[in-house]
């Protein structure tokens, strides 16, 4: 059976899942993406690269690129996810 897009983004927040760790941020670049290094979970020396544009698009550099998702995307999802949160939390007045 063919997996759906909706299984494949399924699958790759649960392999990114506990990983979220391994996201990192770089930089935002000059063209103004964001940049983050995620590491592999076969391979601790490689790193992909991914990026996300002003329009909230994802890159990533790993072999799974042509598929709708991987973990590593989903990773950068949550982190960012995360880091928003986390502001707004902070910038919120204290009661
Ligand atoms: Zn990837």
């Amino acid at each position: 059976m063919a997996q759906t897009v909706e299984d494949a983004v399924r699958g790759a927040f649960l392999r990114a899942r506990e990983r979220t760790a391994l996201a990192h941020f770089l930089t935002t670049n000059a063209g103004g993406y964001d940049v983050y290094a995620v590491g592999s979970s076969a391979d601790p020396d490689t790193a992909y690269t991914v990026t996300v544009d002003r329009a909230e698009h994802y890159r990533c550099t790993c072999p799974s690129e042509t598929r709708p998702a991987c973990w590593h995307r989903a990773a950068v999802y949550v982190r960012r996810a995360n880091d928003r949160a986390r502001a707004e939390h902070l910038a919120r007045p204290a009661a």
